[in-house]
Parts: C-alpha cells; structure tokens; sequence
C-alpha cells in the first residue's frame, strides 16, 4: 500500500451514491482489489505441459482451502452479510473445483502450450469478456467473481500471499475500487467506520454488507480514488452520499454534532419497539417487515415487527442449478413461521422468470423479460412449481398464522386458476392425511402492476388482502426499468399518477373490507407515512432498519387532522406542487 503526502491539504467535497446511512469520521484506508495481477508469460514445451496441468490442480487445490477458511470466517458476519458472502465463496469454491473454469485452464496449457500463470489469465480474459457482453445485468455483474477466483489462482501458483482487510487502523473508512466477498470476509467491522466504493448500487454487495453492519457507505466516481491518501482525514455521510476528504475544523464540527444526534436518536428509537403504533387520534397501524432470507428473522424481531408482510421467496431458486424440492421449501418456511412465535409470515409465491431461473429450466427468456413470462405468469406455466410451493406453503401453515402473496397478478382469472390447484393441493394433502390449519391461509395479491390497480375493484373481489408492491408499481406505470440508472432521475413513487394508482386500490380494498398495505421501498420512507395512512392504508412493511423512525412518525400523527391535505394531494396533478404538499404532510 503506498503512502504519498496527500495532493490537497484542502477540504475536498465529492458527492455519490448514498448506500448506507449514517455518519463516519475516520482515517483512510486505500484498497485496491484489482492489483498485482503482474504475470508472466512463459512458452513450455510438450513436454512439461502434464506437470504445468498438475502445478495448476495443486494451485486450484490450495486456493480452494484458502475459501474455505474465509467461508468460515464470514459465518461470524451478521444477518444477511453473512449469508450473501457466503453464497458468493459457494460459487467461488464450485469455480475451483473441476468447473469449466479450471477444465479451460487445463486445455489452454496444452493448446497453446504457455505455463499455468498464462494460461489463468487468457481463460479468465475470454471468461470475462463472454459475461461482459451479457444483456443481463446479474450475470454481466458476475464478471468480477470470474476476476476474483481467477486473480486466487495466480496468487496460489506463484505463492503470493492474498490481500486481507484484517488488520485496519482504527476507524478506518475503506476507499476501494470495489470491495469483493473474499475481501468483506476478513474485514474486522470493529475497526471499520465507513466504505467509499466506485462500483456498486443500492443491490451491490457493498450496500448489503453496509446495511447488514449499519456502516455508512457511498458508491463514488473514480475522482476519489486518484484523490485520496492512506491516513487522510476523510467523514462520509451515508445519508445524502457526500464524501469529505482533509475536512475543515467546520466540516469537521459539523459532521460530529450530526453524529451526536444519530446516536441520540438512534438511542430514543430503541425505546419505541416494544409501543404499539397507535396514532395521536387512536388509528392502530400493524407495522411488519420485508425479508429476503430467514437469518433476518432475529433483526425484525429486535426492530419491533408485528409479522412478516412479504417474504420474498426468491432466495430458495437462487445461486443453483437446480429447484429446491417441496420438502425444502417447506423446512425453510416453517423455520420462519416457527421463529416469528404466532406472529403473521406473509409468503410471496415465486417472483422471478426464466431471465433469472434459466440455469433450473430449460426455457429462454421472453424478448422483454420485465413483461414477460415472469412471477405468477411464470408459476402458472410452470404448474408442478407451483403446486410444490403451495404445497410446502401450506404445510407450513400448522406452525403459525401465515398468509399467501401471488406477484404480478393483472387478471382475476389469474386468482380464480391459482384458487383450483390450491384445490387441488389441499385434496392431495388430506388424502395423504397430513394437518391442515381451519380456516385455510388467506390468498392475496400484489398490486404491483397499473392494470391490477386499475381493476382493483374486481381483483378485490377475488381476495382476501391487497399488498402494494409500490417499486415495480411505479415501475411499469412510467415505464421506467427500476434498475437502469440512466433513467433513475425520472423513477418517482410520488409521480401523481402511481398516488393515484395507490389511492384506487386502496378505496377498492376498503369498498370490500379487505386489508391493504403496501410493501415497495416507500412504506419505509417516514415523510410518506402520513400520506399512505391518509389514503386508509393500515398496513406497512418495510425493512426492519425503517420500521423505528416510521413508528416514531405515526406516534406523532393525527390523521383527522391531516384529511383534507391528503385530499388536495390527490387532486394534485402537477409533480412539483405535489411535491411540495408532499413535504408539508412530511412532519
Ligand atoms: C415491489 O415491487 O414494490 C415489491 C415489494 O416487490 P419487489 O421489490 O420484490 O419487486
Ligand atoms: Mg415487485
């Protein structure tokens, strides 16, 4: 690691993606995860080709040990870094283990007869390029994994020993080019204050693990990099994604004050989990809490959830090459329901297409995958899928109150099929004499896309609960894709016509009597909570992170008095007036 005089002793200011909140004030640590990959080449004769092949084996051999130490080590990450580390050292250990990937290498030493070093890297340039030119954003995303495992091998065969992050100065802020699962493994969070990466969104694995640590991160251009020093001051502000290099002793005093406050409120906070969130005019509101994976179970609980309102079901398909069997699912979701003691576990059937599941079906992708054959589209072509999962679902059932979420619903006929091979499911399982709770679990549906909002009066009559999936809502309704950046300056929840939207399936849930929440990013944003409640939602769910300042939010609200400023809200159709009445209603 060098260590120049810092360029600038002058503040310097730069502004990037805010990835985790709150304040670090901390020193420097530059990392740079793509160095030293220096080899060199070397032409072999035939000869030597069988003993260059077996130096590779040993290499790969070793380097495959070294992962499985730092898969132990991200066992003590919390929550759900642990657990997306660990997916990631799984594929890294499949890559070392006689994958295409080393059968590549082996072939290469003897076509193009160079030594093993070479050959690593011509693969793994091929490798990279094949995935880089991907449409698919994941897989294109996985080029940095084939550089990683790749980079391993090298240092495995020329006995170069691996970079760790487990020795940090104190209240070290990493600045990294970006930081990789095997990277986060060792790093000791006790001594990290804060992460500036240039790669990465809000979905990287610097932003989970950022989250998971309660660190504060930003995702920032290059700039930085070429700017900072080891050791410089440095304060990084998760919240709004400013970055400060060499602060002034103003920046400096005002940075520790916001601090202060944080720590103070995230104090006062903690006081609330355990009050009901009531408003000031006596409006109860169930507060629940979106998972991804059954290890966030703990952290919900802490946060004061009353349920889980949507659990994605994704993780199960996720990172295989084949399908999770019934019995699978059902272990996994009745650990779930078990661990929430009696509280609801709103389960989502799965919400992913062939673009994201082709590895386990032999299907290509629609020529748009985002409104193609896709969630219960997807269920519904793929019968023996669904039945297993409902199947599993129900089962699970016995251990606790649980509730069925079908994704991407747009027409009752929809419902109406999955109600028949739920039919089905529930004749099969009494014939096998397995318990099944009296009533069965209530079956609802996402309003996640402009027609079903629109319809929500006939989709209302076909359910038992309505749950706003306001992200891909706002998605399909300005037809802006969620996770292009290009165009994430136009993504607006708040954009009139998706509140319209909002309010029409709320009225529609309310004229049949049906609970409605919402689960997009929004339910979690404490300035919207006195809008959505104003238009009769009663049900929020979030991630567990939000749930304390939203509470804090409804304790302080009186949603009698705020009718007819949600009212004007809705005959609002200009974005910028609405914005600001908006932020009136923002407390
Ligand atoms: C949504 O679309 O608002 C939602 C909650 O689902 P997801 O983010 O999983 O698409
Ligand atoms: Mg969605």
């Amino acid at each position: 690691m060098k260590s120049k005089k810092p360029k600038s002793q002058h503040e310097q200011v730069f502004t990037g993606m805010a990835v985790g909140a709150g304040v670090a004030i901390g020193v420097v640590y530059r990392h740079d995860s793509r160095s030293n990959v220096h080899i060199r080449e070397q032409a072999i004769s035939a000869a030597k080709v069988r003993s260059e092949q077996h130096r590779l084996l040993e290499a790969a051999a070793r380097a495959s040990g070294e992962v499985q130490k730092l898969q132990g080590e991200a066992k003590r990450l919390p929550g759900a870094a642990g657990e997306e580390i660990g997916y990631l050292l799984d594929a890294y250990q499949q890559m070392l283990s006689g994958s295409r990937l080393i059968r590549g290498v082996q072939k290469r030493i003897a076509t193009d007869q160079v030594n093993a070093e070479a050959a690593v890297m011509r693969e793994i340039g091929l490798m990279v390029e094949a995935f880089a030119a991907m449409e698919n954003r994941y897989l294109a995303a996985r080029v940095d994994d084939i550089r990683e495992v790749g980079r391993r091998l090298v240092e495995s065969l020329t006995g170069k020993k691996t970079r760790a992050l487990a020795n940090l100065p104190k209240n070290a802020v990493i600045v990294a080019d970006e930081l990789s699962p095997a990277d986060t493994a060792t790093l000791d969070p006790a001594h990290v204050a804060g992460l500036v990466t240039l790669v990465g969104g809000v979905e990287s694995h610097t932003a989970i693990v950022a989250r998971s640590l309660g660190l504060p991160a930003v995702v920032a251009d290059d700039v930085i990099l070429d700017e900072a020093q080891n050791g410089q001051a440095i304060i990084v502000d998760g919240a709004t994604g400013t970055v400060i290099l060499s602060p002034s002793p103003k920046s400096l005093a005002t940075y520790r004050k916001r601090k202060a406050e944080i720590l103070r409120e995230q104090k006062s906070l903690r006081k609330l989990t355990a009050v009901p969130a009531v408003t000031k005019d006596g409006v109860a509101i169930k507060l629940m809490a979106n998972i991804e994976l059954p290890s966030e179970i703990e952290s919900i609980l802490d946060a004061g959830a009353e349920g889980v309102g949507l659990f994605r079901s994704e993780f199960m398909f996720m990172n295989r090459k084949d399908l999770p069997s019934e019995e699978e699912q059902y272990k996994n979701i009745s650990d779930v329901v078990r661990q929430m003691q009696g509280k609801p576990v709103t389960i989502r059937t799965l919400d992913v297409g062939a673009d994201k599941l082709g590895a386990a079906f032999d299907m290509k992708p629609g020529p748009n995958p985002a409104l193609g054959l896709r969630a219960i589209r997807f269920s519904l072509r793929r019968k023996k899928l669904l039945l297993a999962q409902l199947s599993a679902i129900l089962r699970a059932s016995v251990h606790g109150p649980v509730r069925i979420l079908l994704p991407m619903v747009s027409t009752v006929d929809e419902i109406r099929e999955v109600k028949k091979i739920m039919g089905r499911v529930v004749s099969r399982l009494k014939r096998r004499g397995v318990k099944l709770p009296d009533p069965l679990p209530p079956l609802g549906v996402m309003i996640d896309i402009p027609g079903a909002a629109l319809a929500a009066d006939a989709l209302a009559a076909e359910s038992d609960f309505f749950a706003i999936g306001t992200n891909d809502l706002t998605q399909y309704t300005l037809a802006i894709d969620r996770t292009d950046e290009q165009v994430a300056y136009l993504y607006n929840p708040l954009h009139p016509a998706v509140l319209r939207l909002i309010q029409f399936s709320a009225e529609a849930a309310a004229a049949a009597r049906i609970p409605v929440s919402v689960c997009g990013e929004i339910a979690g944003d404490h300035r919207l909570t006195a809008l959505l409640l104003g238009f009769g939602i009663s049900e929020l769910s979030m991630s567990a992170a939000s749930l304390p300042r939203v509470k804090k939010r409804i304790l302080a609200l009186n949603l009698s008095a705020i009718s007819g400023r949600v009212r004007r809200i809705t005959s609002e159709s200009d974005p910028r007036r609405l914005k600001d009445l908006v932020a009136e209603l923002s407390g």
